[in-house]
């Protein structure tokens, strides 16, 4: 039996949950419940951020008091793995009191390593993303919102005006009553200035540990990525890791200095180690660090560079795998945005198609490493060709035959060609899991499904003059076939999973899916 630590990234509670957390927990769910179905002890961490100005300018924009605001929200968050059956262990809120001592002693473990030191600054902030911008991180952008009487000086000076043709005009126009200015690629939005003297933590020192951990170990996934970390790792500064209390009077406080709190991410990324058992439980600690953590492409610098930064500080093992997922697009294929009116609910899909369907659909139809649109249509054809045509209709076929004739289908020998195509498909497919090719899993699996499915009009075994000893070794094999399309799908779709095994067991018939037209 083996330990097996997984976590997901902490969301802020400043909206709802959206698709693309559907996605980082029902990847993380599948991985852990394989887990566990193979005897493993399974710790899964999930939880909230919610610190962090967003949270606050959120609050106050509705009116409500912050931690009422905040538990508001995780509720949303509780409610949604409720629905849609994420089998974690843990549930961290960076708001629980428990948190302060867990940031702290990070913090006192880097500062005993002398990598925390106090420093003047002043930056760009961008207050969606919760961090420092440097002019290389921010795009230019011409705003229609301005009156344009620089322009106009410069406009008064420019010959032949007159004899510009439409398109030059206009274009001269637009330029005229537009100012260019930067902002983050992400919110779109101008940083504001932030001056301060804060608390810098040594980042810096580990820019080699850590280009050479990535370098010599596949620790990340998928592998494609690890140019765009390793470049961000050449650039790494230290960076600020405190804020003074006044601004942010809830974070937690820094300890010795009551005038900073600390910076939303190194107070949040502590949480990690927590769910492992620091600062209380030391030997579960060594049980289970380090593990395995899934993020989105957002994530990649914060995951791998910097929390890693604090773990080598902190004298911990660096994170064992890092699982990078990728981004669920729009079904035009743009990113999602309110703006475009692509976004698609998770919820609202729930409530259309099921839990199952959904996570199904994220599992077989979005590459577990890449960017994909969502489409609708790609759910209910997989939804119908590989659980409604393939795994269903095997699972009828085969109690309706057995009832037919009357036979008990566990009762006989498993031939050898079938127990040889049965163990190779697991083997495969649990090779595939352990090494988090969820996508490649399931179609394993569907490619086993449909195999059996022809293996069964291969044999006509409903023919009046088929040898009875002939189908009931036809139903067996088959039996046992479908016993091993019910374990390995367990992970993704455990509802309907079980309710095929009883199926199996009682040979009583209900539609298991309801093909969706
Ligand atoms: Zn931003």
């Amino acid at each position: 039996m083996n330990n097996f630590y997984f976590t997901t990234t902490l969301p802020y509670v400043n909206a709802k949950p959206h698709i693309g957390h559907a996605l980082e927990f029902v990847q993380a769910d599948v991985i852990c419940r394989r887990r566990k179905s193979q005897g493993d002890e399974v710790l899964f961490n999930v939880g909230t951020d919610e610190h962090g100005l967003k949270m606050f300018q959120k609050a106050e924009e509705l009116g409500l008091p912050i931690q009422e605001f905040v538990n508001k929200n995780a509720q949303t968050f509780i409610d949604f793995f409720e629905a849609f059956a994420i089998n974690y262990t843990n549930f961290y809120r960076t708001s629980a009191p428990t948190h302060t001592a867990v940031a702290q002693g990070m913090r006192n473990r880097c500062s005993e390593a002398g990598d925390i030191y106090k420093k003047s600054y002043s930056g760009l902030y961008c207050v969606g993303c919760e961090s420092f911008k440097t002019s290389k991180d921010l795009i230019s952008i011409d705003t229609p919102n301005w009156t344009g009487w620089e322009k106009i000086e410069i406009a008064k000076n420019m010959p032949h005006m007159e004899i510009l043709s439409d398109t030059e005009w206009l274009t001269m126009t637009q330029w005229f009553w537009s100012k260019r200015i930067q902002v983050c690629p992400d919110h779109l939005t101008e940083p504001v200035v932030f001056e301060q003297e804060n608390y810098f933590f040594r980042l810096s020192k580990y820019k080699e540990q850590l280009t050479n951990y990535y370098t010599s170990t596949e620790a990340l996934l998928p592998s494609n990525k690890l140019n765009e970390l390793l470049n961000f790792l050449e650039q790494m500064e230290d960076i600020s890791i405190s804020r003074t209390k006044e601004s942010l009077p809830r974070w937690v406080p820094v300890p010795d200095d009551d005038t900073q709190v600390m910076y939303v991410w190194f107070d949040a990324l502590s949480n990690y180690i927590w769910a492992a058992g620091f600062p209380d439980d030391m030997d579960k600690v060594e049980k289970f660090w380090p593990g395995v953590q899934i993020f989105g492409p957002d994530n990649l610098r914060f995951q791998c560079a910097i929390r890693q930064g604090m773990l080598a500080s902190a004298w911990f093992p660096l994170t064992k795998t890092f699982l990078m997922h990728g981004m669920i697009l729009g079904p035009d294929g743009n990113k999602m945005s309110k703006t475009l009116g692509n976004v698609i609910s998770p919820m609202d899909q729930l409530e259309k198609y099921g839990a199952e369907a959904v996570r199904f659909y994220l599992i077989a139809g979005i590459p577990t490493f890449g960017d994909a649109a969502y489409k609708e249509d790609d759910l209910i054809n997989l939804r119908n060709s590989h659980l409604a045509n393939a795994f269903g209709n095997l699972l009828s076929r085969v109690i309706t035959l057995a009832n037919k004739k009357e036979l008990s289908i566990q009762s006989g020998l498993v031939s050898d060609k079938a127990t040889k195509k049965i163990y190779a498909t697991k083997k495969h497919v649990t090779h595939l899991y352990n090494t988090y090719e969820l996508y490649d899993a399931v179609w394993n699996i569907h490619d086993l499904a449909l195999r059996a499915n022809k293996y069964l009009d291969e044999h006509k075994p409903r023919d009046k003059e088929a040898d009875p000893l002939d189908v009931l070794q036809t139903l067996t094999d088959l039996w046992a076939v479908l016993r091993t399309l019910i374990e390995l799908y367990t992970p993704v779709i455990p509802k309907h999973c079980a309710t095929a095994k009883t199926m199996l067991e009682t040979q009583e018939k209900w539609i298991l899916f309801q093909k969706i037209d």
